[in-house]
């Protein structure tokens, strides 16, 4: 799909990059009155509730924020009409003994605490609400030279040149073009990067009890493994999708295991919880590291999602984060034209990038030290972690804080 816009006319915001992230933000900022164009290498896949037994792999526990951002734009009720798993519960917990640490819909006096969605799902949904919408999209089409005009040197802006040879000029552009992000690097913000030295290993398994409508993640010496709930398969009343996260020779073994034998595996390290398990799909694994961009900001360049953040799944806040990101700059285009201010003031799009900066990096930071405390056989990270989710699990504001904080409310 794509549609030329004028030559030579400058818009308000590019966003390179049609994941979840940049689409959703393409959406926010045009339900805003931005003139907005997306850039996008590939089209998605459409997404079909006809096809029950063949999911995406890429499963999300989607916070209430991000379903909240989903909403504003029009969008959440058709995700959760088609299939949205909500769950009720959570329960943490680690191979070494101690407490479990749990959460529960009813004690924190919520509906649900969030949602287990396919990726998907949510891509095929934004892209027909982009359809709908304001939103010039260029797909397929990929950015390749940058012109940056920062402040001081007249008016401030960014050429996007792209691979068809058009450009676009535009006063933001912003970079969610994912991990290995092409803008990023054309606007000069560097990253510095730690290697896991794991793998998720992610899958669909049916389960032989049901999955009370609970994530679920146990803490291993070797990295954790969560069964999150999922709606039923034809041939399986009770699903789950799994994230174990390993080390990286361990996770190729696994891989290479056969069903049965994975199977065992599996029902092994989860102490058999729901009682024995049955692969639904191949097992994918996908090398885990923690990357972070030294700054979110270069003159009228913006990073956001994986383009300026990759955690760890531990905590499942990927994409959650990257919602975040949307939604803040979104919440600052709303308040500079309420004050009939500029929103793409510089001073403006610094306030964002530091307040993004900052929270991203210490949610990066803080899952960083709970896989390494967490994937560890020492006696004294053994008792304090116990010791740390008892806790954690006892003190009902304690719990009720680190719900919130998890939950973006
Ligand atoms: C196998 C796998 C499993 C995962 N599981 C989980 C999970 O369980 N929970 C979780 O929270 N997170 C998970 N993640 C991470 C999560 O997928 C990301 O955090 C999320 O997708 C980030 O969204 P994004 O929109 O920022 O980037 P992306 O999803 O990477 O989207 C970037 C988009 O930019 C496009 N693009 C790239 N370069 C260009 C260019 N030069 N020009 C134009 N377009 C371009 C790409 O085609 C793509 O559509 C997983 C990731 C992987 C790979």
């Amino acid at each position: 799909m794509s549609r030329r816009i004028a030559p030579g006319r400058r818009i308000d915001a590019a966003v390179v990059g049609g994941g979840i992230v940049g689409a959703a933000c393409a959406l926010a900022l045009a339900r805003e009155g931005l003139q907005v164009t997306l850039i996008e290498r590939a089209e998605p896949a459409p997404w079909s509730v006809d096809a029950p037994d063949r999911r995406d792999p890429r499963v999300y526990a989607f916070a209430p924020d991000s379903a909240a951002l989903l909403d504003a734009v029009g969008v959440w009720d058709t995700v959760a009409a088609a299939r949205a798993q909500p769950y009720r519960r959570m329960c943490v917990w680690d191979a070494g003994g101690g407490e479990a640490l749990r959460f529960d819909a009813d004690a924190l006096a919520v509906k649900q605490l969030g949602w287990i969605v396919e990726n998907a799902l949510l891509q095929d949904r934004l892209w027909a609400a982009l359809r709908a919408s304001t939103v010039t999209v260029r797909c397929p089409a990929a950015v390749v030279a940058l012109e940056r005009r920062d402040e001081g040197s007249g008016e401030a802006g960014a050429t996007l040149e792209l691979d068809d040879g058009l450009r676009i000029e535009a006063r933001v552009a912003i970079a969610a073009d994912g991990a290995r992000s092409t803008l990023r690097d054309l606007a000069g913000i560097a990253t510095t990067t730690e290697d896991y030295a794991q793998r998720g290993v992610v899958a669909y398994v049916a389960t032989e009890r049901p999955h009370e409508d609970t994530a679920w993640q146990r803490f291993l010496p070797t990295g954790p493994l969560a069964f999150l709930p999922c709606a039923p398969w034809a041939a399986a009343p009770h699903v789950s999708s799994i994230v174990w996260t390993l080390p990286e020779a361990e996770a190729v073994r696994v891989l290479a295991l056969d069903d049965a034998r994975f199977a065992e595996e599996l029902a092994r390290a989860f102490t058999s919880r729901l009682g024995a398990c049955r692969p639904l799909t191949p097992r994918i694994g996908f090398p885990l590291r923690r990357q972070l961009a030294e700054a979110y900001a270069a003159g009228p360049v913006l990073v956001m999602g994986d383009a300026a953040h990759v955690v760890h799944p531990l905590a499942g806040q990927g994409v959650n984060l990257g919602l975040r990101d949307a939604s803040a700059l979104r919440a600052l285009v709303a308040d500079a034209r309420a004050r009939r201010a500029d929103w793409a003031a510089p001073h403006r799009l610094a306030r964002w990038a530091r307040a993004r900066r900052s929270d991203a990096t210490a949610s990066a930071q803080s899952f960083s030290l709970i896989n390494r405390v967490f994937s560890s056989d020492d006696v004294a990270a053994t008792l304090l972690r116990g010791h740390a989710l008892g806790l954690a699990g006892a003190l009902p504001p304690l719990n009720r804080a680190l719900w919130r904080h998890a939950a973006g409310v």
